[in-house]
């Protein structure tokens, strides 16, 4: 059975006159498993033309099914962190609210670094064309051996922040219990975070 591209939440649609009692008068029963969720995505892209990497991300974004992309915030140039010999990154965060589960979400962003961008996974932390992390879905704590969700090293990284706390500055880490802008004013680090 295929659903309508409209399709969410549980519906019914009759077709003719209303008749609730015959099963077979509804050509559309569509349920959707999962309720719709802010998710919160950092970009980052360090290859190639990286302010146009980051647009065509928001895109590809913005076409997966079942969600929209309801805020994004400033680019920014930001200093490597970890593997520091290598050229700058652009990062920026946006906020997709989607009716997609976790897993599948990361899945598709996966598949955008790899299929659209070409990422290539050779040295761990090195450069990239795109890097698509996962950092909220909603208020959940995930944590296995594929998505852990916050993201682990969010809290850590000013390249993450300052972007989000753009668009989400009240936003409570569900495990550290305090808000964005709180984790950002204590963070002591050196990384250079430069809005462009
Ligand atoms: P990094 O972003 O740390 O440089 P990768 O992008 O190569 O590294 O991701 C490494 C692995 O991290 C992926 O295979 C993915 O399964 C896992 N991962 C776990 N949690 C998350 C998350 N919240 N967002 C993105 N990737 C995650
Ligand atoms: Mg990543």
């Amino acid at each position: 059975m295929t659903f309508p591209p409209s399709c969410q939440g549980v519906f019914l649609v009759f077709s003719g006159a209303m008749q609730c009692t015959e099963v077979d008068a509804t050509p559309w029963l569509c349920f959707n498993p999962h309720v719709e969720k802010d998710t919160y995505i950092a970009l980052g892209s360090n290859l190639g033309d990286r302010e146009l990497n980051l647009l065509r991300a928001v895109a590809e974004i913005g076409k997966l099914p079942s969600g929209k992309v309801t805020a994004l915030s400033s680019f920014y140039e930001t200093s490597p962190v970890g593997v520091i010999d290598q050229p700058p990154f652009i990062n920026a965060v946006l906020r997709l609210t989607t009716g997609l589960a976790p897993h599948d979400l990361l899945n598709r962003l996966q598949y955008i670094e790899t299929a659209i961008f070409s990422r290539k996974r050779t040295i761990c932390r090195g450069a990239r064309t795109m890097d698509l992390d996962l950092l909220f879905y909603g208020d959940e704590v995930i944590s296995d051996e594929i998505l852990t969700v916050p993201h682990p090293r969010m809290a850590e990284r000013r390249f993450v922040l300052q972007p989000l706390s753009d668009i989400a500055p009240d936003l409570i880490h569900p495990v550290l219990g305090i808000s964005i802008a709180d984790i950002l004013e204590t963070l002591r680090s050196d990384e250079t975070v430069v809005k462009i």
